[in-house]
């Protein structure tokens, strides 16, 4: 027995001291890329003879260290916001208008950047969601159902209207492809749509489109809104797919329409997306066929995208800019949203009379009320709201874990 506790008190004691040796091996580390950094901002012909020795003592160091500092540059760079001189966008907006004429098959896709007109922030610019989380900023915003579709998405439904656009690919989640009037069929909302929620006990699976954001209470693998189905009484969930999410619902992800667009499609045009996310769904791009048989790639963005590379052609402009130039090329009027045609008012499931507490959010109304006619109370309130919970703000981040590195 005694000398059980003996070895227990020495693996004991042990113990402490490699943890002791750990924390100390690390304050050495740390202390030697500090020196390291320190030293390569130097000029070469300032280091002196000591400086010069530590940095061919640790050259794996020096190594990682140059590489991290080229990798952060090239970040930044990619966040800058490129814009095109007028003269060069009107040009490359003839070359778009173009292709979209000779089109058989043309697609959309569309990312944040097309919402930021209507105050959603998108979610790499410079004053994005994932910028801002990036940064440790809280993330606040008026009220999201406040929104309206912007020109872009009232162009890219008029040019379905007009037969030029047959699907369009969204990756957001703000329901403003289904409120400037694309029709269900033709469009797929990878991600989910903030605005529908869904039973899906029922078969097939029931839909219920509100009038407000159902996605108040959800978040990463929770998506129950509390709410019940009307027909079998079980729980309705909203339909965001997050990230680390595999999104399995039919509708409104409408995958099959999705991949099927690509299958026909001649001419991809992407608008308001880095692309990082869409880029990894294979199917979008049809990167199984050589490069000389996969669709023309037109991108408008301003800033850097995943696809850059393999795009027929760049355009550096806001979406809302370049879609006024090209409906002036295609010859077609500029359409307006028109609230009194809101396709939700019609779509929307109304609450029953013991829901109607069921939820905090803002509902959307056939009247908007501006800004202006609020309350200085209610505007602050507005303005200052931290949104919480649901698929803005929260659940968006990716956790990315850090891999590190020893150095002697
Ligand atoms: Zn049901």
């Amino acid at each position: 027995m005694a000398e059980d506790a003996e070895v227990g008190l020495s693996s004991r004691t042990e113990r402490k001291a490699l943890e002791r040796e750990k924390i100390l091996q690390r304050e050495r580390e740390r202390k030697i890329l500090r020196l390291i950094g320190h030293v390569l901002k130097k000029p070469q012909a300032e280091r002196s003879e000591e400086e010069t020795a530590v940095l061919l003592r640790h050259k794996d160091a020096v190594e990682d260290l140059s590489r991290r500092h080229v990798r952060r540059n090239v970040l930044k760079k990619r966040q800058e916001e490129v814009c095109d001189d007028p003269e060069e966008l009107r040009n490359k907006v003839r070359q778009l208008a173009q292709a979209i004429k000779q089109a058989n098959h043309l697609v959309v896709y569309t990312g944040a950047g097309i919402s930021t007109a209507a105050s959603i922030p998108d979610y790499r610019g410079p004053n994005g969601v994932w910028t801002q989380l990036q940064r440790g900023c809280r993330v606040s915003s008026s009220d999201l159902s406040r929104a309206e579709p912007t020109l872009t998405h009232m162009c890219i439904s008029k040019l379905h209207t007009e037969n030029m656009v047959k699907h369009v690919v969204s990756q957001n989640c703000d329901g403003l492809h289904l409120r400037s009037g694309l029709p269900r069929g033709a469009m797929s909302e990878l991600h989910g749509n903030m605005f529908i929620e869904v039973c899906v006990t029922c078969s097939p699976a029931r839909e219920y489109i509100r009038l407000f954001d159902v996605t108040e209470r959800t978040s990463l693998h929770r998506h129950g809104t509390g709410r019940k189905c009307s027909h079998c009484g079980s729980e309705l969930r909203d339909t965001i797919v997050h990230f680390g999410e595999r999104g399995t619902l039919e509708q409104p992800l409408n995958w099959k329409g999705a991949s099927r667009a690509a299958e026909f499609a001649d001419v991809i045009l992407c608008l308001g997306s880095s692309l990082k996310v869409l880029r990894k769904y294979n199917c979008l791009w049809c990167m199984n066929r050589p490069a000389s048989k996969r669709p023309k790639l037109y991108i408008i963005n301003l800033q850097w995208t995943a696809k850059d590379n393999l795009a027929d052609l760049k355009i550096n402009g806001k979406c809302d800019d370049v879609m006024t130039l090209l409906m002036k090329e295609l010859n077609l009027d500029l359409p307006g949203y028109d609230r009194a045609q809101d396709p939700i008012f019609t779509l929307a499931t109304p609450l029953l009379p013991e829901e109607e507490d069921s939820h905090n959010r803002e509902v959307i109304t056939l009247e908007c009320r501006p800004q202006e006619d609020l309350g200085e109370a209610e505007r602050h309130a507005a303005e200052t709201k931290v949104v919480q919970g649901g698929w803005f703000g929260r659940g968006y981040g990716k956790g990315r874990r850090k891999k590190k590195k020893k150095y002697n």
